[in-house]
């Protein structure tokens, strides 16, 4: 019964870096759903396993074979505000796996009871979260977007109370690795600069090795990590994305966007859009999370510094070096994915006027997001142009933007239908797929799981998951949940 050939290497660093800590038993535990093709890019023998074996396993009941469990330590930012104390308190990592295309991996249980980093909390999950990572995790990943992914959900059989009493669930999630700005957060707030070197030699050997060879390896794997979240946050922005969450200690070393907490892809567009029920300030509105993802990278620079040169000013220097890279690389992904959804493959002049004016019509008429490039790519197509104007509250404007997009030139058709998804996640989706399962119903968990394999398709049956939600059914606010 051996699922899982792990090999750990996180146990191996030194022990203040982790806690070791076995899942909670459940009364109950069920196999929601299984990623068999998840599963087949880790390596794993399905057949060594039944899916009750399979719900044993992930649900916490029995410690599969070679994993040696633990919880991570780590700290954070949570909105502006230090804690220096955060760490795995409700999740805890089985192992790592190397997959098929020669990936490392961590497979972790989120929602698997007390670690001793769970403050006051119980370290379960309600199935809601579940659910919704799932989807959101998965969707992220079918849409090109780097990701943690979702492996299984299993259904504990045992109620969580919150402000109510819901059923409980654990997800499976497997990332490239779960260090964050914050675990090295956690190394600098102790001042223990050795632990800071061993978790960035860890860091660059597991996610940028090419860093090892450079003249400073630290200065290069800031650069790097720098460089793949500007390429994230512009991606996400592209898809209509918000993240909530922005915490430092939800951004991940590897460039993979994690935790989906109160995360939302826009219906209407609006730069300043915000779902968070906790987010008052609108720290991590849509349009500010550039600002932020620079904010978090300071962070991590400043953790890193003890190892850039021992000369404080020296090193100051060479991180605002990296730091001052960000805005362009930002600037440049993120302009470069719009011309690709406008059907641009070439950057043209005022391109970039073209796309801020873009994003300001979309706000000004109130336009669902997705639907507009969706219809954009139709017209591209050669298709009647009805559908586009409809969607803007001011049909004037938007025969006005459409004259000046279609005076700018031929649209690549391809690069837009792979640049512009029929299906997103929407929030009421979610929401409706929640409300169901909670009542003991997951068949639309499942069409929607099986749908958001494929958002670049015209699916012949899923044309309501294409439409933006009706008043009565629109989202405004989402919550951890946890
Ligand atoms: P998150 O909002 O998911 O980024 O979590 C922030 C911190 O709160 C992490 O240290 C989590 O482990 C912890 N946390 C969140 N929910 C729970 C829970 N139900 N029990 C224990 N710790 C939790
Ligand atoms: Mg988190």
């Amino acid at each position: 019964m051996k699922l899982f050939p792990f090999q750990n290497t996180y146990v191996n660093l030194p022990e203040h870096f982790y806690e070791r800590v076995e899942p909670a038993k459940v009364p109950a535990p069920s196999l929601i759903r299984f990623n068999e093709d998840l599963a087949g890019l880790l390596g794993l023998d399905r057949s060594t396993a039944s899916d009750e074996e399979i719900a044993a396993q992930l649900g916490g009941n029995v410690i599969p074979e070679g994993s040696e469990p633990l919880a991570q330590a780590y700290g954070g930012h949570q909105f502006g505000g230090w804690v220096p104390r955060l760490g795995d308190g409700r999740a805890i990592l089985l192992g790592e796996v190397v997959g098929t295309d020669g990936v490392r991996r961590d497979i972790q249980l989120k929602g698997s009871g007390r670690t001793p980093f769970s403050r006051g909390g119980d370290g379960k999950s309600p199935l809601g979260p579940v659910l919704r990572e799932y989807l959101v995790s998965e969707a992220m990943f079918a849409l090109g977007v780097p990701t943690t992914r979702s492996l299984a959900a299993v259904a504990t059989g045992e109620p969580v109370y919150r402000e109510e009493k819901l059923p409980g669930a654990v997800l499976t999630r497997v990332a490239s690795s779960h260090l964050r700005i914050g675990t090295f957060q956690y190394f600098l707030a102790q001042e223990d600069h050795e632990a800071i070197r061993i978790l960035a030699d860890f860091a660059i050997e597991r996610h940028y090795p090419g860093c090892g060879s450079e003249g400073n390896p630290y200065t290069a794997f800031l650069g790097q990590v720098i460089e793949r979240q500007a390429a994230l946050v512009a991606q996400w922005m592209s898809l209509g994305f918000i993240h909530g969450v922005m915490n430092t200690d939800n951004m991940t070393i590897s460039g993979e966007t994690i935790d989906f907490g109160p995360c939302a892809f826009m219906d209407e567009f609006h730069p300043e859009k915000v779902f968070s029920s906790i987010d008052r300030n609108g720290r991590y509105a849509w349009g500010n999370q550039p600002a932020i993802a620079h904010w978090n990278l300071t962070r991590l620079a400043e953790a890193l510094l003890p190892l850039f040169d021992e000369d404080r000013e020296k090193a100051i220097g060479m991180a605002e070096e990296r730091l001052g890279e960000f805005e362009e690389q930002f600037k440049e992904a993120f302009y470069g994915r719009f011309r690709a959804k406008l059907g641009w493959r070439d950057k043209k002049e005022k391109s970039g006027e073209f796309v801020d004016s873009t994003l300001e019509f979309l706000s000004g008429g109130k336009v669902d997001f997705t639907r507009f490039f969706r219809e954009l790519t139709r017209v591209a197509a050669g298709e009647p142009e009805g559908g586009l104007i409809a969607l803007s509250k001011d049909g004037v404007a938007s025969a006005k933007w459409l004259q000046s997009w279609r005076d700018s030139g031929e649209p690549d058709v391809d690069l837009m239908q792979s640049s512009n998804p029929i299906l997103i996640p929407r929030n009421h989706r979610i929401e409706q797929a929640i409300v169901a399962a909670n009542g003991g119903d997951a068949s639309l968990f499942h069409r929607l799981a099986d749908a958001y394999r494929t958002p670049f398709e015209i699916g012949s049956d899923l044309a309501d998951l294409e439409q933006a939600p009706d008043p009565e059914e629109v989202v405004c606010a989402t919550f951890c949940g946890t």
